[in-house]
């Protein structure tokens, strides 16, 4: 995947998508298998905006089976199973544990019939099926979480991703189809024939230089931006989004091998308590946000929230000082105007404007492909060109020829025996790169330093940030701190010192 501005103005393109999160990585995807010609910018990093803020779950979302969003579970239960299938190597099972409590706000016999449903929906691709969890058994798995009033649980499975990989892996299996994409390259007008659009006038963020992107459809994917990008196409008359702001505390790791979905003591909402590569994730919270996109920030009052969520079901405590990092993002909510901010709906609706300019408000990460389907069959249409989407079947750049399993087994034995690493770094290899690890682990033959940790306490090895300069259009420190990597979440003062800043 190389970042080519040459490729950009080499246009008219079929379809130029603006925003590389993970709603215009798909629809890129989903063009460029169909045979179109595809453009995609992004006004910062690839999956720099909510793809890489998320609770990190691909999921049915239990939670959302009380507000009776029950399409919205079925149709993203199913596409869990495809991105199991689709993308092995950064998606993968999660117990979840579901403390049961007396006098809270949901009863034991809405948890079960909930978990029963849920297990329904998913047919035959659930993972396992619910269970009960005995108290004792809750005590004795669990001896920091706490039993006062504590009458029971079940566990039942979802599924935990990277999500900015995962957002930059479907960009490169876009980019090996044949899709030009480039980072760092803002849209910041339109190039309009009649008063319809027909393309974009772009800056590039890195040399400064202006040009235009002309395309017979542009889709508006700038997730939280989207009504600013309405806005820049003259089509403002309605507001499309209902923004809510979402934090998450990264703590050392609790030592919990399950996710934790509990309620809130404060108003009764659901939050998660969960393991994420070596650390621990309490989140999120979800409220109201009228800030812009640019300017988020994690308040005192955010902080506070979640650690009274954990301390509440966990000691010991956690306290301010134990928190490594935050991170947040903006969900962006299809606007409605009832309704307390978790009962907003998760799903998306695509608005076509007068100008002829296409936006996609709302959705959720899971269900990227399926929209991503939904979207690129009305650009087919508009374009006069009926292809078959061939996203469902698929594989991830990444995917391995095999069981995923086998795979990892085979491949961290042969980077130890073909290029000298080390397993626990091998495995950590495979398990970001897939079948690509061994193209990373080849950077030794190179240059045998490049086998050094980036970080001592960390798998990383610094091999990978070449690999992704080189392969994955990381152009700055923060790129690879923050999104092809995690050390930047986890150590943020080494992008003060790697930044310079
Ligand atoms: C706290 C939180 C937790 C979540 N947890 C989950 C979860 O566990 N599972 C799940 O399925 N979903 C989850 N979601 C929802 C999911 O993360 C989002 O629905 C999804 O990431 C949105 O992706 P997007 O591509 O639409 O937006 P974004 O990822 O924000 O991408 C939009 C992109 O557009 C770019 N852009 C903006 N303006 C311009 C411009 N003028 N020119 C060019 N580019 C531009 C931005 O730089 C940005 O990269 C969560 C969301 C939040 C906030």
């Amino acid at each position: 995947m190389r970042r080519s501005l040459d490729a950009l103005t080499a246009g008219p393109f079929d379809v130029l998508i603006l925003g590389g999160g993970i709603t215009g990585a798909g629809v890129a995807l989903d063009s460029a298998l169909r045979g179109f010609r595809v453009a995609l910018i992004d006004k910062g990093d690839f999956a720099s905006g909510t793809s890489s803020a998320s609770s990190k779950l691909v999921h049915g979302g239990l939670r959302y089976l009380e507000h009776g969003h029950i399409p919205l579970v079925y149709e993203a239960l199913r596409e869990r199973r495809l991105l199991l299938r689709n993308a092995p190597h950064l998606v993968h099972p999660l117990r979840f544990v579901v403390p049961f409590f007396a006098g809270a706000r949901v009863a034991r016999w809405q948890w079960r019939a909930g978990l029963s449903l849920y297990d329904l929906l998913a047919g035959a691709g659930n993972l396992r099926r619910n269970r009960p969890l005995h108290r004792s058994h809750l005590r004795r798995e669990f001896p920091d979480l706490n039993s006062a009033g504590l009458t029971g649980g079940a566990e039942y499975y979802d599924a935990q991703m990277d999500d900015a990989r995962l957002c930059i892996e479907v960009l490169r299996t876009a980019a090996a189809h044949g899709a030009s994409l480039a980072n760092y390259v803002e849209a910041v007008g339109f190039e309009k024939v009649n008063g319809r659009i027909a393309g974009a006038q772009v800056v590039d963020r890195v040399g400064g230089e202006s040009f235009a992107i002309y395309a017979r459809q542009v889709v508006n994917a700038t997730g939280p931006w989207v009504d600013a990008v309405c806005r820049l196409a003259g089509d403002a008359s309605t507001q499309h989004l209902r923004p809510t702001k979402g934090v998450h505390l990264i703590a050392p790791d609790r030592g919990l091998r399950s996710a934790f979905l509990l309620l809130h003591p404060e108003d009764g909402r659901v939050f998660f308590v969960l393991p994420w590569q070596g650390k621990t994730l309490v989140g999120a919270t979800d409220t109201l946000c009228d800030d812009s996109p640019d300017a988020l920030t994690v308040t005192a009052d955010d902080q506070a929230y979640l650690l009274a969520g954990h301390n509440h079901f966990f000691s010991p405590s956690l306290a301010e000082a134990d928190i490594l990092n935050s991170f947040v993002g903006l969900r962006p909510l299809v606007h409605s105007s009832k309704g307390d901010p978790s009962s907003l709906p998760r799903e998306f609706r695509l608005i076509a404007s007068p100008s002829g300019l296409l936006s996609v408000a709302g959705g959720k990460y899971t269900t990227y492909r399926a929209m991503a389907e939904t979207i690129t069959d009305v650009v087919a249409a508009r374009l006069g060109k009926q292809r078959h989407c061939r996203t469902r079947r698929c594989a991830l750049d990444g995917a391995p020829p095999e069981r995923w399993t086998a795979f990892l087994e085979r491949e961290t034995a042969s980077l130890g025996a073909c290029h000298g690493v080390g397993e626990e770094t091998a495995r950590h290899l495979v398990e970001r790169y897939g079948r690509r690890a061994a193209e990373v682990a080849a950077y030794l033959e190179r240059d045998p330093a490049l086998g050094k940790p980036v970080d001592p306490g960390e798998p990383e090895m610094r091999a990978e940030f070449v690999y992704q300069q080189e392969h994955e259009m990381a152009l700055f420190p923060e790129d690879h701190l923050l999104r092809r990597t995690h050390l930047g979440l986890f150590r943020p003062e080494l992008l003060r010192w790697i930044g310079g800043g």
